[in-house]
């Protein structure tokens, strides 16, 4: 409640739009839960984080692997690459593994061209090593109550909370709503929880 609270008067976005997972990686396995099974797939590039790929698997969706562009997500190609079967695709900005970023005004017109019916995943995990001026700003398109949009971010890579577990999504009412039938109703532990508002002082 303090965490979710906090972090929703930080970011000037609800308390009922913010889930926190056992990392983020919970909420990617939340996610392959709800949208994948067989004869439904996930788009994302080739080289972007591996949890999206064994997640895809775990729930036996298809797998569409996009090629890279120097190591750098192809953001026309991974639109070319939907298909009407999929249901997520996710970005990893700044991309683990490759430690490439993609324009931020290109990235909120990806966002904008994606299908309504596929839900866009952006990841940033990593977002606290990138300097400021060149971090996109998502959050304004999640408040405008864009529904196909889940950003998740983690206490684990810039705070260093890695091993406590403690990551969260911001999406719409709605998407929240779902991703929350599907999780456990004390997935996070309270030293996290209590780090986490600590880290959010720093
Ligand atoms: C580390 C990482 C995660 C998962 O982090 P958690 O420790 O589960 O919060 C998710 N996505 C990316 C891109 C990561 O690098």
């Amino acid at each position: 409640f303090y965490l979710k609270e906090k972090l929703s008067s930080q970011l000037e976005i609800s308390p009922d739009q913010i889930i926190f997972g056992n990392g983020s990686n919970e909420l990617i396995v939340f996610l392959a839960h709800l949208y994948l099974e067989p004869g439904k797939s996930l788009v994302m590039s080739e080289h972007a984080f591996a949890v999206y790929a064994l997640a895809t698997r775990l729930y036996q969706g298809d797998l569409i692997k996009v090629p890279m562009n120097a190591l750098t997500h192809d953001l026309e190609s991974i639109l070319d690459a939907i298909r009407p079967n999929t249901q997520i695709v996710a970005i990893v900005n700044p991309n683990n593994p490759t430690g490439t970023t993609v324009d931020p005004t290109k990235l909120v017109e990806f966002i904008h061209q994606v299908p309504d019916n596929v839900l866009c995943v952006i990841d940033e995990a990593y977002l606290e090593v990138m300097p400021i001026e060149q971090q996109p700003n998502l959050l304004p398109i999640i408040r405008s109550g864009k529904d196909n949009l889940l950003i998740l971010r983690t206490f684990s890579k810039g705070y260093g909370l890695a091993g406590l577990r403690i990551g969260y999504g911001i999406g719409s009412k709605k998407l929240i709503d779902q991703l929350n039938r599907v999780r456990q109703p004390f997935n996070l532990n309270k030293m996290a929880q209590v780090a986490a508002l600590a880290a959010l002082d720093a």
